[in-house]
């Protein structure tokens, strides 16, 4: 039977959607999600945050540089939760980079369409891609990442 997502739904509530906590670098990572994940869980949770925002795409964004929607299922949340361990450490810089070339504040809210905008409106670089991305393992199977460097090359 397939896996609930475990972030919170638009659907769950009548009222106007908070923002949907996502991690900065994860606005990259949606675009290039091709069904690879670490975990079937994480793959479904992904798959439900992605159906979502495709059915809403004004649904605000808080694109924060911690343990998001997309996190929630992944078996490495409490090693990228730990302040100190390297993975968090690496991660967080994929997260500061993006704000850094977005030139917005972590906490900042944004539509999601937006978002998606101005990601590829100002990384549109091989040089910026690379700074975002370098360190992830599924560089190869990253749609996101393999166009952008063929787009750009
Ligand atoms: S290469 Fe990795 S970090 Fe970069 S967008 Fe793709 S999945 Fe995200
Ligand atoms: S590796 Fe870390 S940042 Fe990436 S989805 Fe898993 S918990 Fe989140």
């Amino acid at each position: 039977m397939p896996e609930k997502p475990r972030y919170k739904s638009e659907t769950d509530s009548k009222h106007e959607p908070e923002p949907l906590k996502i991690r900065a670098h994860h606005l990259c990572c949606i675009q290039g999600f091709q069904g690879y994940g670490y975990s079937p869980a994480f793959v479904a949770n992904m798959r439900a945050v992605i159906s979502d925002l495709e059915a809403l795409p004004s649904r605000p964004l808080r694109l924060v540089t911690n343990c998001d929607a997309i996190c929630v299922s992944c078996p490495s949340k409490r090693e990228c939760t730990a302040q100190e361990s390297h993975l968090s450490r690496r991660i967080k810089h994929m997260d500061l980079a993006v704000l850094d070339k977005l030139g917005i504040e972590d906490g900042a809210v944004l539509r999601a369409d937006e978002a998606f905008q101005l990601i590829n409106s100002k990384i549109n670089s091989p040089s910026d891609v690379e700074d975002v991305c370098r360190t992830c393992k599924w560089r190869q199977k990253c749609i996101w990442y393999v166009q952008a460097g063929k787009s750009l090359s």
